[in-house]
C-alpha cells in the first residue's frame, strides 16, 4: 500500500477565517464542465463533500488535461487514521488521503474543511491519483509534493482564490519548498515538458 499526506493546518488557520464554513460549489448538470467551477459565482451554499469531489474531478481532467479513469472512493470522514487503516506520520495534521491498497483507489478528506481548503485538499489529493496512474515509476517525494500543490495551486487560481493561493505559494515547509521546484519547472519547460519528466524521472 502506498499512502501519500497533506499536512495542511498551518494554511487551514490561515485562510479558514475568510470564507464561511459550508460555502461550496455548485453542483453540475451541464455539458460543459469546467464552465460550473470556473467562477466564484458558481460558489454556492450546501453542496457537498462529495459533490465538490466531482466538479474537482472534471475540472482537472479538463481544465488540465489530466484525466483520471480509475474508479475512486472518496469520502469526508472524522478521523483519517481510522479510514487509511495506517499510523500517519504527521501528528494528526493530515487533511487527505488517497490510497492504492487492496480496496482499489479511495481518498478521504477531514470533515469540516472550509470551502477553499476542502477545494484545495481535493485537487492535491487527485493529482496523487493521476500519478498512480500515469507516473507509476516516479518515486522522488518532492515532485510528487509539489505537483500535488502545483495542481490545487491552479486550481485555486482559477476561482479567484487569491489569499490562499498565495499562501500556498508561500509556504515555509516541504510543500511550499516542493511546490516551487514544480512551479519553477513548469515555467521552465511548460506544462507538457513538466508532465513529461513527472513520467520520465525515476
Ligand atoms: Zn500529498
Amino acid at each position: 500500500m502506498r499512502t501519500f499526506f497533506a499536512p495542511l493546518a498551518v494554511l487551514c488557520c490561515v485562510t479558514a477565517a475568510s470564507f464561511p464554513h459550508g460555502s461550496c460549489l455548485a453542483e453540475s448538470d451541464s455539458s460543459s464542465p469546467k464552465q460550473s467551477i470556473d467562477s466564484r459565482e458558481a460558489i454556492l451554499l450546501d453542496a457537498s463533500p462529495t459533490a465538490l469531489f466531482q466538479q474537482v474531478r472534471t475540472w482537472v481532467s479538463a481544465a488540465l488535461e489530466m484525466s483520471i479513469t480509475h474508479e475512486i472512493q472518496f469520502e469526508a470522514v472524522a478521523d483519517l487514521a481510522e479510514y487509511a487503516g495506517v499510523d500517519l506520520p504527521t501528528d494528526g495534521n493530515e487533511r487527505g488521503i488517497f490510497i492504492e491498497g487492496e480496496k482499489g483507489w479511495q481518498i478521504f478528506v477531514r470533515e469540516g474543511l472550509p470551502t477553499p481548503l476542502l477545494l484545495e485538499v481535493i485537487a492535491h489529493e487527485l493529482a496523487h491519483a493521476w500519478q498512480a496512474g500515469n507516473c507509476p515509476g516516479l518515486q522522488r517525494i518532492d515532485l510528487k509534493e509539489g505537483f500535488a500543490q502545483w495542481v490545487a495551486c491552479q486550481l485555486l487560481k482559477e476561482l479567484g482564490f487569491s489569499k490562499e493561493y498565495t499562501a500556498l505559494e508561500a509556504r515555509d515547509d516541504f510543500y511550499g519548498e516542493s511546490y516551487r521546484l514544480v512551479r519553477d519547472l513548469e515555467k521552465g519547460h511548460g506544462r507538457d515538458g513538466l508532465i513529461k519528466i513527472l513520467k520520465e524521472i525515476d
